[in-house]
């Protein structure tokens, strides 16, 4: 029996696998299927039994398969596939507890964590944004334009464009060439993982993989986001915004990608899975905005690179700072990064997560988690709240079903986010659904501070 700290929900999520937008039950939702939805979302994911099927295509298995499938592209589970999983799993999720770890200790790790310095991935990812084929495309600074950002914060953050259609040039480098002569069929059988990529992906992603070869003159070896096809080095290539994700000294130590198709989702840059591929770490970003972390500093930790890089665009007090994890359970490297920052006296952190952490269990939990991390460190932590009117609806509807239900009420709490949240609980609990977070145009706090900016404009005039 093996002894798993995290949820198929998780699996799902790391896997960056698309969900409907609205889960037609509390025990299952349902995801496209990597191999055969287009626009549909056909994988069920069943929650209570950690077990998913694609009703198109028949593919399916437990929680583990679902990342040896999808993560790793192995056709067929085995024992070694899933061990291999629950590693990357735990690595990715920072679930991995010590008692386990001194049971692993004897296996051969795989697709370790890299052993770069962040200079030397910085020195990679730099060379990679400067490659003229990705200079940010207008579509996409429009969109970051509407986020609030200025031109000059778009050029400091260093956006690119990852385009859906990348055209490969007329005169090609010499091994983009013979790669080009390939024959495909040869490569699926080798390499099955790379039918998880648009034949165009690869295309881009070698050429990308060439470029850097060529400029760098250094192998990609341990660089999340690379591995080789054949001989060839290649980028995990996902069309979209490439967001660098920065570590306290502005360096470059990983991407995320903002994807142009589907729902507004996010990816963290990582080749694990593929042929001498690398995980990608869950690295706490540092916008460029930030002042300097100084004993008044108090951090505001949000999720995903973007949001904080936004948030810190709109900031102007000189004692409050940004960071970001790269997804509400992506808490691996929080506790490293807490204990560095320590140093420069900071003392307090704000859980600044979306608003959602109210009325999302799973995000109350991450937030939990959070506020555990922060404070064995030896940090003040607070929580931060905002949207009152929208927490007032949420509210109403919480009461409606639950005394429809003959349910315990939190009503009373001195505090209406707590209440809200303690409700959330109840309301899982007994198999309920809680409301949706009604008000998205303040769910995260980019979003807050732009309409708050955007509404005191308005009065202004
Ligand atoms: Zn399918």
């Amino acid at each position: 029996m093996i002894d798993m700290d995290f949820t198929i929900s998780q699996v799902a999520d790391i896997l960056g696998l698309e969900r409907a937008p609205k889960a037609r039950s509390k025990n299952s939702f349902y995801v496209k299927c990597p191999i055969c939805d287009k626009d549909g979302y056909h994988l069920n994911i069943n929650i209570a039994k950690g077990t998913w099927r694609c009703v198109k295509c028949d593919e399916h298995g437990g929680t583990l398969a679902l990342y040896t499938r999808f993560g790793l592209g192995v056709e067929k589970y085995t024992k070694e596939a899933g061990r291999k999983a629950l590693r990357e799993i735990n690595k990715r999720l920072g679930t991995t507890d010590n008692v386990r770890q001194t049971t692993r200790k004897k296996e051969t790790p795989i697709d370790d964590t890299s052993h770069l310095t962040d200079s030397q991935l910085d020195t990679i990812y730099s060379s990679l944004i400067d490659i003229p084929k990705l200079s940010l495309r207008k579509e996409h600074k429009e969109k970051l334009l509407s986020r609030g950002l200025t031109e000059e914060d778009i050029q400091a953050n260093e956006y690119r464009t990852l385009p859906e259609l990348f055209s490969l040039p007329k005169k090609k480098p010499a091994a983009l060439e013979k790669f080009m002569d390939m024959d495909f069929d040869v490569l699926y059988a080798e390499q099955p993982e790379l039918k998880t990529m648009l034949k165009r992906n690869i295309y881009a992603g070698i050429y990308i993989g060439t470029y850097l070869y060529n400029h760098l003159n250094i192998p990609l070896d341990n660089v999340p986001g690379f591995f080789k096809v054949s001989d060839f080095w290649c980028f995990r290539y996902t069309p979209g915004i490439l967001i660098p994700v920065r570590n306290q000294y502005g360096e470059i130590v990983n991407f995320q990608v903002r994807t142009d198709s589907g729902r507004l989702r996010y990816i963290t840059n990582s080749s694990s899975g593929f042929n001498s591929g690398t995980v990608g770490q869950c690295r706490i970003h540092f916008p460029m905005n930030n002042p300097e972390l100084g004993p008044n500093t108090v951090i505001r930790l949000t999720e995903g690179a973007l949001k904080a890089d936004v948030a810190a665009a709109f900031n102007n007090n000189p004692n409050i700072a940004y960071i970001a994890i790269l997804g509400v359970s992506a808490t691996s490297m929080l506790d490293k990064v807490l204990k560095e920052i320590k140093s420069s006296g900071v003392k307090t952190i704000v859980n600044a997560l979306d608003m959602d952490k109210v009325t999302n269990p799973h995000v109350a939990k991450a937030s939990k988690t959070l506020r555990k991390i922060i404070k064995d460190n030896g940090y003040e932590y607070s929580c931060l709240y905002w949207g009152k009117q929208a927490v007032c609806d949420v509210l109403s509807k919480q009461l409606d079903i639950m005394s429809s239900h003959n349910m315990y009420v939190t009503l009373t709490s001195p505090n209406l986010f707590y209440a809200v949240e303690k409700n959330t609980q109840m309301l899982y609990k007994h198999g309920y659904d809680c409301p949706e977070w009604s008000a998205p145009e303040i769910k995260g706090i980019d979003d807050f501070l732009l309409t708050q900016r955007q509404n005191k404009n308005n009065s202004s005039i």
